[in-house]
């Protein structure tokens, strides 16, 4: 049986609004083609990781008080980290969890929580706590030269700025920061978002595109996933694509 090995950080820190679910769904959607998807956890006091070992990373959303907390933990890690993003294994990064993986979370009382400093972007809080992106989203991404419209849900204080590459276009809701144009984080092997949801089960191309991927580095070739029945999911989409631009 073909296997991928999955590693899920804080689980007990960052899981916001059915964050775990992208765990499921890529589970789910594994285990129908015949791929066992093995998942570990690690959390504060656990053994450190073998990052090697894994085939994809995966980290939710949290709020300011719990990134301030595992931060410190995270950044030992920071080296190990980024040779496994330089080596392609796969990292899913939501909210929280995106913002760690850049140069600073500035708080709103200008509390900076240090980030691993992989990528060039920053986040700062809006002044006001009160201001969030709150809401529904849609993004437009384009994965392996296919357009598609990633939906989710969006509740952050936090502003990125200087994104090398996003992860789209906003189509509807705010992004990066407030009226954005643009959301998220994309290279090849790193989709990092503020798109909970959760994420992979409103988007199930963007599943079999992490899926696709994962195998393909493993077996050292192109890999062709065998498609799903995702009837009920192309009309789930349809409803909330409708819904939300009808809204606009
Ligand atoms: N604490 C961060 C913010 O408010 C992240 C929140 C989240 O992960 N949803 O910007």
């Amino acid at each position: 049986m073909k296997e991928l090995k999955l590693l899920y950080l804080y689980p007990d820190m960052l899981e916001l609004y059915g964050d775990y679910g992208n765990i499921q769904v890529l589970k789910y959607r594994c285990e129908k083609r015949g791929i066992k998807l093995i998942v570990d956890k690690y959390s504060i006091g656990y053994e450190a990781p073998n990052f090697k070992e894994y085939d994809i990373v995966f980290a939710g959303g949290g709020a300011d008080n719990e990134q301030s907390i595992l931060s410190e933990d995270l950044v030992k890690y920071s080296e190990n980290i980024k040779q496994a993003v330089e080596n392609g294994t796969f990292f899913l990064l939501i909210c929280g969890a995106y913002q760690l993986f850049g140069k600073y979370y500035k708080g709103v009382e200008g509390n900076i929580i240090p980030g691993l400093e992989i990528f060039d972007y920053y986040t700062e809080a809006a002044s006001d706590r009160k201001k969030r992106c709150i809401g529904n989203i849609i993004t437009e991404v384009e994965l392996d030269g296919e357009k598609t419209k990633v939906i989710g849900f969006e509740n952050h204080g936090g502003q990125t700025f200087n994104v090398s590459t996003p992860f789209g276009k906003t189509a509807y809701g705010n992004g990066n920061k407030f009226e954005d144009s643009e959301e998220g984080y994309f290279q090849k092997n790193v989709i990092a978002t503020y798109l909970h949801g959760p994420l992979l089960s409103k988007n199930p191309k963007v599943a079999d595109y992490i899926i696709q991927y994962c195998l393909s580095r493993k077996e050292g070739t192109n890999v062709t996933l065998e498609a799903l029945d995702d009837t009920l999911e192309e009309k789930c989409r349809e409803q909330l694509l409708e819904k939300f631009m009808r809204e606009k």
